[in-house]
């Protein structure tokens, strides 16, 4: 089983998107998927189809409740991918986690105390909020790796250095073997010469760290959720698709030990 919080504290990089269809593309290769919403705004559990109403075993349950959440089945091939969703009770989470002995180590305890169905999972993937509060740490000292969607723009190193930093803390006072994934760029405009500068500076500034597959901007990616879909149920043949498959072979190479 692998861990990987997908993280980064910029708002609209495509860490939610990541999730759902990094995920999504995981369970096609017949790996079996647990997503974990862990911001209180619920986008990932909101983009798969789970009503507010229909979120009775929660996230904010899976860390701070008496009892571990069962996974819903989500996307077409259900029964690879599984969800333990958001809700707005997250959004105090923050603060009651501060309150917390074991304020950074909740999830990590949970998802290895999950009951039978967890040891049966491959990949937890958990989606964090916009922001380095506890939530994301308690991510990050859960997990193996941390995955960084990088949204290809001019801005894109800035912020990332604050970043590296909580993951360096993290490692200090945590997690020792926390490791980084990689850096994946999103919406990339490849017929855009800003898009292919960006590419080339992330590229020298961080090499090896920066998967190969690059998450180009698609409008097929961004009009799944609205039908409750992943980008591989909803347009299977898309340029989305194909990329969010090459990253997940990408993923399975690393963990395989071909890199
Ligand atoms: P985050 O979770 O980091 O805030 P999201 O995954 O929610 O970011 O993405 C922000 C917005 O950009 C969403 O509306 C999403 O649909 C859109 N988006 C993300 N990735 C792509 C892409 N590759 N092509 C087009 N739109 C995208
Ligand atoms: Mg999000």
């Amino acid at each position: 089983m692998r861990i990987i919080a997908i993280a980064n504290q910029k708002g609209g990089v495509g860490k939610t998107t990541t999730t759902i269809n990094l995920g999504a593309a995981l369970a096609e290769q017949g790996k079996r998927v647990l997503l974990v919403d862990l911001d209180p705004q619920g986008n990932t559990s909101t983009g798969l189809g789970i009503p507010a109403d229909a979120r009775k075993n929660t996230s904010y349950d899976l860390l701070l409740g008496d009892s571990a959440p069962d996974p819903i089945a989500v996307g077409l091939g259900a029964g690879q991918l599984w969800l333990i969703p958001a809700n707005t009770d997250l959004a105090s989470a923050d603060i009651e986690l501060h309150a917390h002995e074991k304020r950074s180590f909740l999830l990590h305890d949970a998802l290895r105390h999950m009951g039978p169905d967890a040891g049966d999972f491959d990949y937890i993937l958990i989606d964090c909020p916009p922001s380095l509060n506890l939530l994301t740490v308690n991510a990050m000292v859960a997990a193996h790796a941390v995955l960084v969607p990088l949204q290809a723009e001019f801005y894109a190193l800035e912020g990332l250095s604050q970043l590296m930093m909580t993951i360096r803390e993290v490692r200090t006072k945590a997690n020792p073997g926390l490791r980084i994934e990689g850096v994946v760029l999103t919406m990339a405009d490849m017929r855009n010469r800003l898009s292919q500068q960006v590419e080339a500076d992330v590229r020298q500034t961080l090499g090896d760290l920066v998967f190969q597959s690059v998450i180009p901007r698609n409008v097929r990616i961004s009009e799944a959720p609205s039908y409750a879909q992943t980008i591989l149920d909803y347009d299977p043949l898309s340029k989305g698709s194909q990329a969010y498959r090459a990253l997940a072979l990408e993923v399975l190479a690393r963990h395989e030990g071909t890199r």
